[in-house]
């Protein structure tokens, strides 16, 4: 399967709101299968559409890395319907190089979406799965968790990477440990 070169931050496709998907075709199918082998190759626990340049409704998650492929999920059009809570968690991403952040966000939370069989289904997240599938939606949104820190650490983070593009650093070589 081929896998898609992973976008990463300043690339403009990252800030782009994505397209419901209105036909689950051959298409999406295939999308769908090079997100989650990029996914598992990069690695990461998620990985969403627009981070590999497509303008679809589309994320793919397996937050269960012990066990690849037990908990994948593959969702479209994905909608969070209900967050309660507050969780802290120190997040990474694969188009955010070389960093990460505390976030704050709902702690537990429920998700509508299809699946690429056209079922329609609901996902209850807590604890990280709840992180990484707002971290997702927020993707589809054209946002970043950097979006969601404050504004002297993302212009920190902002000169950071102006430096390296202007160094001419690979920022492909540079991940976090964990990235959602
Ligand atoms: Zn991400």
């Amino acid at each position: 399967m081929p896998l898609r070169k992973i976008l990463t931050y300043p690339a403009a496709e990252l800030k782009q709101l994505a397209e419901p998907v209105a036909n689950i075709d051959g298409h999406i199918g295939q999308l769908v299968t090079d997100l989650v082998e990029t996914m598992y190759a990069a690695p990461g626990v998620g990985l969403a559409a627009p981070q590999v340049g497509s303008r679809e409704r589309v994320i793919v998650l397996d937050v269960d890395h012990e066990n690849p492929g037990k908990h994948l999920l593959k969702l479209i059009n994905p909608v969070l319907v209900n967050a309660e809570g507050t969780i802290v968690w120190e997040e990474g991403c694969l188009s955010v190089v070389d960093y990460t952040a505390e976030v704050t966000r709902a702690k537990h939370v429920l998700v509508k979406g299809w699946t690429p069989d056209e079922k329609e289904i609901e996902i209850e997240g807590e604890g990280l799965l709840a992180v990484a599938l707002q971290h997702e939606i927020d993707h589809l949104d054209g946002k970043l968790f950097i979006d969601r820190i404050s504004r002297l650490k993302r212009d920190l983070y902002r000169r950071k990477v102006k430096k390296w593009l202007r160094d001419g650093v690979p920022l492909e070589a540079k991940k976090p440990a964990v990235s959602i």
